[in-house]
């Protein structure tokens, strides 16, 4: 099964993402993620990523649909995916449906993290992620050790006030569009109240996957 995470930053995608991979027995695959982790890498992809993603704005389409060309085609994604911020504009989710379609696959789910603007900015202000493995925790300080690998959290740059709106605006201008676009393809976009404990709404999410 294939399953699209749509949602504001902030909205929890990340941390129901971990929680829906484990129950499903499918791959996370964030594109976040995998940008930091070539940012901490050096490579070409990270360095070329790392002023959008400083700032809050969205990285060129071309270099996210690149990723997913990458592990959409992976053997680590054979039984299928849940896609956490991975489709951002509507090129992206044409992108994909495109490529998919050239693998025999399509896209099974659309969920849509639906929380106020007021609930994420505090969410994501006090947000620390691990610098190893990038679990996000809430109400943890910097310097403290992740729970699953003993890496050190961090706070992350665009979690910062400035970066935050920015990525408000960015969402609302280039990422509302795509919850339409999937409508007008026939993928039912299922809303789900992520105004909750995290897991309430797992339980959320899951009954959202069966409708
Ligand atoms: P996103 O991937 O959508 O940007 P995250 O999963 O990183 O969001 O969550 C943002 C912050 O909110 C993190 O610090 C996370 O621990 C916390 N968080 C996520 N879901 C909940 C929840 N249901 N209740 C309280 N805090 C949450
Ligand atoms: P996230 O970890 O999902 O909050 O993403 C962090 C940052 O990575 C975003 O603010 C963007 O700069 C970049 N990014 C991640 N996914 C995408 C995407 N699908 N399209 C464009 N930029 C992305």
């Amino acid at each position: 099964m294939i399953i699209v995470l749509l949602g504001p930053p902030g909205a929890g995608k990340g941390t129901q993402a971990d929680k829906l991979a484990q129950r499903l027995g499918i791959p996370k695959i964030a594109t976040g993620d995998v940008l930091r982790a070539a940012l901490r890498d050096g490579t070409a992809r990270g360095k070329e990523a790392k002023a959008y993603m400083d700032r809050g704005d969205l990285v060129p389409d071309s270099v996210i649909l690149g990723i997913l060309r990458d592990v959409m085609s992976s053997p680590a994604a054979a039984k299928g995916a849940i896609l956490d911020g991975a489709v951002r504009t509507v090129p992206q989710a044409e992108g994909l449906a495109i490529m998919l379609a050239e693998l025999g696959r399509g896209v099974d789910k659309v969920l849509l993290f639906d929380i106020s603007d007021d609930k994420l900015t505090e969410r994501l202000s006090g947000r620390t992620v691990c610098e190893k493995c990038q679990t996000p925790y809430m109400g943890r300080q910097a310097g403290s050790k992740c729970e699953k690998c003993g890496g050190s959290l961090m706070r992350r740059k665009d979690d910062e006030p400035e970066a935050i709106r920015n990525r408000l605006r960015v969402y609302r201008d280039q990422t509302a569009p795509v919850i339409e676009w999937y409508g007008e393809k026939g993928s039912k976009v299922q809303k789900v109240d992520a105004d909750a404990p995290v897991d309430e709404v797992t339980s959320r999410a899951l009954k959202a996957l069966k409708k």
